[in-house]
């Protein structure tokens, strides 16, 4: 039986759910791992998560569709991410087949917690990993706890989408050391300050340049950026320093095979930007967040799409992606993984 919440009033907050996955890395390998009850972590307090921050982690959401199947949008993509996290971090692997059918578990279990379809609620899950043993030496943890846990979450989007400003940001992006490809929450530690400035200053985002010459886009802390060109084709920004998002990637697909439009996956000059009919922010939270203006140090960038809706381009990309993941449009093959 689903829970008696008010699914369309949760908002993006974290909710206990009943279960949660937990297995253990110990003398060189990886327990079978089990569905617990308890919601707390107990490690101590010379761990390596907490002193050096051995960390990362990956975001996806399950839901359910118009038929009444509860399913998850291409796990296995976050469970390649996760290795490539893993390893930049001297983390061992979980491996990728046994992500997928702990994600599978984990939600089958919290199946209750599941939003109705056209709730515009759903499951997001949360699988992590964090170094749990005792290291003072600079080096990495001999021991591991891999995770996940899930929350309902409300629609993104209260009343639709409504375009947002978002900043040019004099902070540098937060990807020490090169770590700009993978899921750390070390990266989001260093944005958050960024994040506060740009939200005390009235801007809903960052959009932040590369670090070494500031004349190329890069992304804002959470999602990738597309653009649309004033003659439709879909631009997005190619460079080592970013999180290679999944639904960026799904969406160069939707544009390419579905809408048949032209895909640059490119270097974008932020000189260019103002020459862009539509911005918009992707990531799996809100699928496209659309941004209307952007705003370079009182030099405002205002894209034809105005502030009161999507652009039409950027429309017929989210229609078509929600479309595919809830299940109107036949999706590409392996794209949908059903839970049950
Ligand atoms: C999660 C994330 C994204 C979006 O990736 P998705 O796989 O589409 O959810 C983009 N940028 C950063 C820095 C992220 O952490």
């Amino acid at each position: 039986m689903s829970k008696n919440i008010d699914w369309a009033n949760i908002g993006f907050g974290y909710m206990e759910t009943d279960k949660r996955f937990v297995s253990n890395y110990k003398d060189g390998a990886w327990d079978e791992g089990a569905l617990v009850s308890d919601a707390n972590v107990t490690i101590n307090e010379c761990a390596g998560v907490l002193q050096y921050a051995q960390t990362c982690f990956e975001g996806l959401k399950a839901y359910t569709t118009e038929d009444g199947r509860i399913v998850c949008f291409r796990p296995d993509l976050n469970a390649s991410r996760m290795s490539d996290s893993c390893k930049r971090l001297e983390m061992p692997v979980f491996p990728e087949d046994r992500f997928v059918q702990a994600v599978v578990d984990v939600v089958k279990a919290n199946a209750d917690y599941v939003p109705p379809f056209g709730s515009g609620a759903t499951l997001y899950i949360r699988p992590y990993m964090f170094g749990s043993s005792a290291v003072i030496g600079v080096k990495p943890a001999d021991e591991y706890q891999f995770r996940i846990f899930t929350t309902p979450v409300g629609p993104y989007f209260k009343g639709g989408a409504k375009p947002i400003t978002i900043r040019v940001s004099d902070f540098d992006r937060a990807a020490p050391h090169g770590t700009g490809h993978i899921k750390a929450g070390l990266n989001y530690a260093m944005s958050l300050y960024a994040i506060v400035d740009a939200h005390n200053q009235g801007y809903a985002e960052n959009m932040y340049l590369d670090a070494a010459t500031h004349t190329k886009v890069e992304e804002t802390g959470g999602a990738n950026f597309i653009f649309i060109t004033k003659d439709g084709k879909l631009v997005t920004p190619k460079s080592g320093s970013i999180l290679p998002s999944i639904t960026r990637r799904s969406l160069m697909v939707v544009a390419e095979k579905y809408l048949g439009m032209t895909v640059e996956h490119r270097e974008v000059l932020f000189d260019e930007v103002k020459d862009f009919a539509e911005c918009g922010l992707c990531g799996t939270a809100a699928v496209i967040s659309p941004v209307g203006k952007i705003v370079d140090h009182g030099n405002e960038i205002c894209f034809p799409s105005g502030m009161d809706d999507m652009g039409p381009v950027t429309k017929k990309l989210y229609d078509t992606l929600t479309g595919i993941q809830m299940g109107k449009i036949e999706a590409p093959e392996g794209w949908i993984h059903v839970i049950q």
